[in-house]
């Protein structure tokens, strides 16, 4: 088989954007999962990726033929804190393929130590590999842009992780791009102005599409791809807030320029409704809890902001064109576009049409209900589209009559709307997913795949790729824990 790849475009930047990286391959690698949907669209049929060649390239093994892999430089905001030099420690881009969809990179993650890894193992253990892999494609199918998961390969081979020893993987990931908020940060604070403008004029013309100098002076054009930023930055925090979707790591250096759900760590799907969930037990201030997270966002614009200042000219004539200027008009694209997002979300959840004055009062008064309620977040909005509200009530234990007068006014309102009963019950199906990667479920599978048995993996995968549907037999994936489920411990970085 011929792969149609180039010399990735992000690796012709060179360095210091860029070092040279070679995989460390890991013992008696085996293939655990791939994806086929996705390995079709790349070109790489589902035998290929099945056999020798795409297991030896898929776990590291092997070099991508005349594309020679590499590591990039980011720094990033930890938990609010500056650090210089993180980078891709166990990371690799290797080739770019072209597809009908566009350009795409495929990248190893936990193929051995980078220029980056700073003491680290370079390695990445099965179980965080595999919610990695469960949660690109669950979020992929619930619509929320992601990089997504080609393969995971398995291996014997033993690393510690907090005083254990633990099985490791590769995660084949891939995206049209990787670059993050962090690449941005480094090059700044380095006083690289020369590869920061580089960069910057790599990302409007490769991932933004602007044109050159010529038709639009740099100024402007840094602007116009630093809006568009904002505004996917601002439509993925919407998708995930409504989703009950909370990232856990939310640092700058997590942030894909892309506007996608990048490098999952201790990530969770809220369950038992609450604006402070924390998923991430390293999280002890709870700086990234769900509530926080489009604040969070925004500052981390504010950080990938001011790293752009240089490039943002300084127009003395004119406030607009100065970088002041357009720095205001990035972060009111960032608010305008959350605020028109979320919703339009909440509504279409509600099933609602349209937005109306009032419409973010039914919104609040539901999820305070829920929250008093400990009512579980996706299951109670699946079943706000299925069953009569008298159905419901119960879910709400005290809060019962407050929700018999809130359910009064919800149908008020939908009856002003006027649609059919069936529009409005089929909007609430395609906002109101059946199917989350609950924190249980992944940890099932990963107990499974850990004693050899991927039949599990394969299951949730399938389920998880429909996550609107009602699939028969499927029951048990959609409901919450069981009382008694044990809180999984997630931190970072395993
Ligand atoms: P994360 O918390 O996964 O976003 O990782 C933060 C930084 O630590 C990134 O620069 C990673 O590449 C690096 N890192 C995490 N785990 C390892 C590891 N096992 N080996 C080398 N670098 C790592
Ligand atoms: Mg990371």
């Amino acid at each position: 088989m011929t792969l149609l790849a180039t010399p990735h475009r992000f690796a012709a930047l060179g360095a210091p954007i860029v070092q040279p990286a070679t995989a460390t391959p890991l013992p008696a690698p085996q293939l655990l999962w791939h994806q086929p949907g996705l390995a079709e669209g790349l070109g790489l049929p589902a035998p290929w990726c099945a056999g020798a060649t795409g297991l030896a390239l898929l776990s590291g093994e092997l070099a991508w033929p005349g594309y020679p892999a590499v590591a990039s430089a980011y720094a990033g905001h930890q938990f609010g804190r500056y650090s210089p030099q993180l980078g891709d420690g166990r990371a690799l881009l290797l080739a770019e393929l072209h597809t009908p969809q566009g350009r795409q990179e495929l990248q190893l993650k936990g193929a051995g130590i980078t220029p980056f890894a700073r003491g680290g193992d370079g390695r990445a253990v099965l179980r965080s590999t595999l919610r990695e892999a469960l949660a690109c494609e669950a979020l992929h199918a619930l619509g929320v842009p992601s990089t997504r998961a080609l393969a995971v390969v398995a291996s014997p081979l033993q690393v510690l992780r907090d005083e254990q020893a633990e099985t490791t993987a590769v995660l084949c990931r891939v995206a049209p791009s990787f670059v993050r908020f962090g690449h941005f940060e480094f090059l700044a604070r380095q006083g690289d102005a020369r590869h920061l403008q580089r960069l910057a004029d790599w990302v409007a013309t490769q991932l933004f599409g602007l044109p050159d100098d010529a038709a639009l002076p740099a100024p402007q054009r840094h602007a116009a791809w630093l809006r568009e930023v904002a505004t996917r930055s601002a439509r993925l925090v919407a998708q995930w807030q409504t989703l009950g979707f909370c990232h856990g790591v939310l640092n700058t250096d997590n942030c894909a320029l892309l506007g996608l759900t990048l490098d999952y760590g201790p990530f969770g799907f809220v369950e038992r409704y609450r604006p402070h969930h924390i998923p991430n037990a390293s999280d002890t201030d709870g700086r990234y809890r769900l509530e926080a997270q489009p604040a969070v966002m925004r500052w981390n614009l504010e950080r990938l902001l001011a790293a752009c200042q240089g490039l943002l000219g300084d127009d003395a004539n004119s406030a607009a064109d100065s970088a002041a200027g357009h720095t205001t008009a990035v972060l009111a694209a960032y608010d305008s576009a959350y605020a028109q997002t979320v919703m339009a979300r909440w509504a279409a959840k509600l099933g609602l049409a349209t937005v109306q004055p009032g419409d973010d009062r039914l919104v609040l008064r539901w999820l305070k209900l829920l929250q008093q309620g400990r009512a579980d977040f996706t299951a109670s909005f699946r079943a706000l589209g299925e069953q009569p509200p008298a159905a419901l009530r119960e879910r709400f234990g005290a809060a019962a009559p407050a929700f018999d007068a809130w359910a009064q006014d919800w149908q008020a309102r939908l009856a002003a709307q006027g649609e059919p009963a069936a529009v409005v019950r089929e909007r609430q199906r395609l906002a109101n997913p059946r199917h989350v990667l609950r924190t249980h479920l992944a940890q099932a599978v990963i107990q499974a795949a850990q004693a050899g048995d991927a039949a599990p993996l394969q299951r949730l995968m399938a389920v998880l790729a429909r996550p609107f549907d009602d699939q028969p037999g499927a029951d048990d994936l959609a409901a919450p824990p069981p009382a008694g489920t044990p809180v999984a411990e997630l931190s970072c970085s395993a």
